[in-house]
């Protein structure tokens, strides 16, 4: 373990824990949901709003701010978190997973992959070496391993040679991180949705030894059911003394369900998105405020949160600046979006905390069985 870097469990519930991840920028509360900022920013957000909803950390994508602004201006300037005025842990992800999915002219090799840039296409290369500099130019809290992801459904023999290309990866990326004081490297499980696979993949891990471990290569496709059943066995494979973060997940459902599955951290761009687009996630499920039976109704979206979206503007309001694609829609609807998914975590976490984690689960989906309020 890194030092000034630790996971201390707290309580546990089932499979469900609560603790706390300290950091020389600060604790995260786990279980923990990130926001994401791509570009070094969380779209439509203010950092201090973003701390305001309780987020404790923010995910941060090497593919982007290598391309632009670079990594090398970024150092230059301060680094990450000075750059965006962002104090709090900042999670980097290597870059492995984007430029499979973004970048043109991908060539991938044992060395790593070449690509051409999706902004101007210019010529790249990332590597394991290669994305642990940019992540240490970046100042990053917890580094992933450069690893490649297949996307699903893939057969056994592709998962597994994939696996082992990223298994490799991970010992060179282990390497070439280095000892560096404060600051955490995840070590990234794969093998798709073979039991075996996956635990061959956590042998190898763990074998390397890592601050913390990520479950990889799920919410690629598979589904709910099929990620549900990996995550019934997949966290059980991983040390108990380190945080495990579950990557690019999810909806509020899939969150809740991979945290009964022992699950401490996740991220995902949806909240953050979806307030762009009109979509409000609430209590009661999802919203869409584009919707006409809003345009007359006085209420706030959810009564019960105290978010600046909920406190001060009615469902009109919202459905108005929505449908005239009003900048203030992507700002309120944003920030109620992060404050429910955070006031979802608080949730969790309490009720880990007190043994009481099943009697909330169950509230949980009954609330949203019940679905929205009526029209007006
Ligand atoms: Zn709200």
């Amino acid at each position: 373990m890194a030092t000034g870097f630790g996971f201390t469990l707290k309580a546990t519930d089932g499979a469900a824990r609560t603790g706390v991840i300290a950091t020389p920028r600060g604790e995260i509360r786990t279980p923990a949901f990130m926001p994401v900022g791509t570009a070094g920013t969380v779209k439509a957000m203010m950092p201090d709003s973003v701390r305001a909803t309780g987020a404790d950390i923010l995910l941060g994508n090497t593919y982007h701010l290598m391309l632009r602004p670079t990594a090398e201006r970024i150092a230059h300037l301060g680094g990450l978190h000075r750059f965006m005025n962002w104090h709090r842990p900042i999670l980097t992800d290597s870059g492995g997973f984007q430029v499979m999915s973004l970048a043109s002219l991908r060539k991938l090799t044992e060395e790593g992959v070449r690509f051409s840039s999706h902004v101007d296409g210019s010529k790249h290369m990332l590597s394991p070496e290669r994305s642990m500099e940019i992540q240490k130019l970046l100042g990053s809290d917890i580094v992933m391993c450069f690893d490649e992801c297949p996307a699903l459904p893939a057969t056994d023999e592709v998962v597994a040679k994939s696996m082992r290309l990223s298994m490799r990866w991970a010992q060179r990326s282990r390497d070439a991180f280095g000892d560096r004081p404060g600051h955490a490297l995840f070590g990234i499980m794969q093998g798709g949705v073979n039991r075996d696979l996956r635990e061959e993949s956590a042998r190898a891990l763990t074998g390397i030894g890592f601050d913390g471990y990520a479950v990889g290569g799920l919410a690629v496709g598979e589904g709910q059911e099929a990620m549900f059943s990996v995550l019934d066995y997949a966290p059980g494979f991983l040390p108990e003394g380190k945080p495990r973060y579950l990557m690019g997940v999810g909806k509020p459902d899939d969150i809740v369900g991979a945290v009964e599955r022992g699950i401490d951290m996740m991220d995902c761009v949806l909240p953050s998105r979806s307030g762009r687009t009109g979509q409000a996630w609430t209590r009661m499920g999802a919203v869409n405020l584009k919707n006409a039976r809003h345009k007359d109704d006085p209420r706030p979206l959810d009564a019960d949160c105290t978010c600046p979206a909920c406190r001060n503007y009615s469902r009109a309001y919202l459905h108005h600046v929505v449908k005239a694609d009003e900048i203030i829609a992507s700002m309120l609807l944003t920030w109620h979006n992060l404050h429910y998914f955070q006031e979802l975590m608080q949730g969790l976490r309490d009720a880990i905390g007190e043994g009481r984690l099943a009697g909330f689960v169950a509230g949980f989906h009954a609330q949203r069985a019940a679905g929205d309020i009526e029209p007006i």
